[in-house]
C-alpha cells in the first residue's frame, strides 16, 4: 500500500546524500557550540520552502550560551489543523573530532555506500533521513491529518539544557502540544530504543593537612584517605554493583547491570609545570565518579551507597573527611512497550525490513529524559540509521542504504500515527 511512498524515498537518494553532506559540512562542534545558528537556518530555509512554519529559539542564559555561541534551536511545523502531532527531534551538535582519522571529518565524502565525517552517524544522517521521510510523505499525502514537526536542537552532547530541556520548559516540546516523538539517534535501523539508564555524576573530595614531605607524620595525606575510599569501591561497591541486574533490555550486555566509572582523579600539587615538585603532603584529593543506574534503582539509594562507604570510613579511619558534591543527575526513562510510537515504529520495521523489531535501552543517556520529565511525554523513542558503536569514533560514517531504509520506516510510522491506521 505504501509502495509509492517508498519509491518516492528511493528517488530522493541523491537529495538525501547531499543533505547529509551539507549538514556535516557545518561543523557544529560542542563544546563550544559552534555554528548552531547557521545549521538551524540551513534546515529552516529548506523546510520553509516546503510550507513549514519555522521558528528559531535561542535558549538565553543556558549553560554555554553567549552572543559568540548562541544556543539556537529550530522547530518547523506543518499542520493541517486538527489531529495528533508527530515530532522528529534531532540534535545538531557533534562531539570533538579527536585523533585517529584517515578521512577528513568535515568533508563528508561519499565512498561507496558510506558518508564519512563527524556527526554523520550521530546524528546528522538521522536528521537528514527524517527530513527526507517527511518531505516524501507530504508529497504523497498532502491532505494528511494532524501536524508534523521537525526540530534541530542544541547541546544534546552536553546535557541538552540549551536544547530539548529548554524547549520542553517552554511547552514547545511538551504535552499537550506534541503527541508522539521519534529521535533519530543511531541505534541501528531494526531496533527501537525505548529509553536509557540513569546517571549520577559526583565529585568526591577527601581532605588532609599540608606538611613537609620529609615529615609526612606531621601532616595528613588526602591521597591516602582517597586510596582507602577507592579500596572500599573495589572490595565492597563494585561487587555489589555487579549483582544488580535490570529487566530493561539494555545493550550492550555489560550495561545490563549497574556500573560506575571513575572519571578522573587529582590529588596534591597541580599538574602542568616543568620544574621539580615541592615536597608536600596533599591536603586535597578529588575524584569524579560516573554512576549509571537502572530503572529498578532509586537515585537516593544510589547516592546512599556512596554516603554509607564514606560514613563507615569517617567512623573507622582517623582523620577521614570526605565531601560529596552532586554534579549531574538523570533519572532512567523507558517508554512502555505498548506505547503508540513503539507499536507504530515496530510495525513499520516489520513492514519495511521484513523482520521483527528489537527493543533496546541505551546504556547512556540522550534527550528523551527531558521530553519525559519536563515535557511529560513518555510516548517517545529513539529510532534512526547508523550503528550505535560508530558514534563519536574516528572515521565515523553512516550508510546511505541504512538512511533510505530508516527513512521508509519513519515515513511508515508517521502515516500510522497520523491516521491511527496500520500500514
Ligand atoms: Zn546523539
Amino acid at each position: 500500500m505504501l509502495d509509492a511512498l517508498y519509491q518516492r524515498i528511493e528517488s530522493k537518494r541523491d537529495d538525501l546524500i547531499t543533505l547529509t553532506q551539507d549538514l556535516v559540512r557545518i561543523p557544529t562542534l560542542n563544546p563550544p557550540g559552534e555554528y548552531y545558528d547557521d545549521c538551524c537556518h540551513f534546515i529552516g530555509e529548506r523546510l520553509s520552502k516546503r510550507g513549514f512554519e519555522v521558528e528559531y529559539f535561542r535558549a538565553l542564559g543556558t549553560p554555554g550560551d553567549s552572543d559568540r555561541y548562541p544556543r539556537v534551536n529550530i522547530v518547523a511545523r506543518k499542520s493541517s489543523g486538527s489531529g495528533p502531532c508527530v515530532h522528529f527531534n534531532s540534535h545538531i551538535d557533534v562531539v570533538a573530532v579527536g585523533s585517529g582519522w584517515q578521512e577528513d571529518p568535515f568533508k563528508a565524502e561519499l565512498k561507496g555506500d558510506r558518508i564519512f565525517g563527524r556527526g554523520t552517524c550521530d546524528m546528522k544522517g538521522g536528521l537528514a533521513a527524517s527530513i527526507i521521510a517527511v518531505e516524501a510523505y507530504l508529497e504523497e499525502f498532502p491532505d494528511h491529518p494532524g501536524a508534523i514537526e521537525i526540530s534541530g536542537t542544541a547541546d544534546e552532547e552536553t546535557g541538552g539544557y540549551g536544547g530539548v530541556a529548554w524547549l520542553a520548559e517552554q511547552g514547545i516540546m511538551a504535552v499537550p502540544r506534541i503527541d508522539h516523538v521519534i529521535i533519530p539517534e543511531p541505534l541501528d535501523k531494526d531496533r527501537v530504543c525505548l529509553g536509557h539508564r540513569g546517571v549520577w555524576w559526583a565529585e568526591l573530595e577527601t581532605k588532609g593537612h599540608i606538611a613537609h614531605g620529609s615529615m609526612p607524620f606531621d601532616g595528613d595525606s588526602a591521597i591516602r584517605h582517597m586510596t582507602a575510599l577507592l579500596e572500599k569501591f573495589e572490595t565492597e561497591l563494585y561487587p555489589a554493583l555487579a549483582q544488580k541486574r535490570t529487566d530493561m533490555p539494555v545493550v550492550p550486555d555489560g550495561a545490563k547491570q549497574s556500573t560506575m566509572n571513575i572519571n578522573s582523579i587529582h590529588g596534591g600539587e597541580d599538574e602542568g609545570f616543568d620544574g621539580l615538585p615541592a615536597p608536600i603532603v596533599a591536603d586535597s584529593c578529588r575524584t569524579i565518579i560516573d554512576r549509571r543506574f537502572l530503572i529498578e534503582e532509586k537515585l537516593e539509594d544510589v547516592k546512599q551507597e556512596i554516603y554509607s562507604l564514606v560514613a563507615d570510613l569517617h567512623e573507622k579511619r582517623p582523620g577521614f573527611d570526605c565531601e560529596v558534591r552532586d554534579l549531574f543527575e538523570v533519572i532512567p526513562t523507558m517508554a512502555p512497550e505498548n506505547a503508540p510510537v513503539v507499536l507504530a515504529v515496530s510495525a513499520a520495521i516489520q513492514e519495511v525490513l521484513g523482520k521483527p523489531a528489537t527493543h533496546v535501552v541505551s546504556p547512556g543517556t540522550y534527550d528523551q529524559k527531558h521530553i519525559d520529565r519536563i515535557g511529560k511525554l513518555n510516548n517517545c523513542i529513539a529510532y534512526g540509521p547508523g550503528i550505535l558503536t560508530m558514534a563519536h569514533q574516528p572515521d565515523e560514517y553512516v550508510e546511505v542504504t541504512d538512511m533510505i531504509d530508516s527513512s521508509k520506516v519513519m515515513a511508515t510510522a508517521l502515516h500510522q500515527l497520523l491516521n491511527g491506521a496500520s500500514a
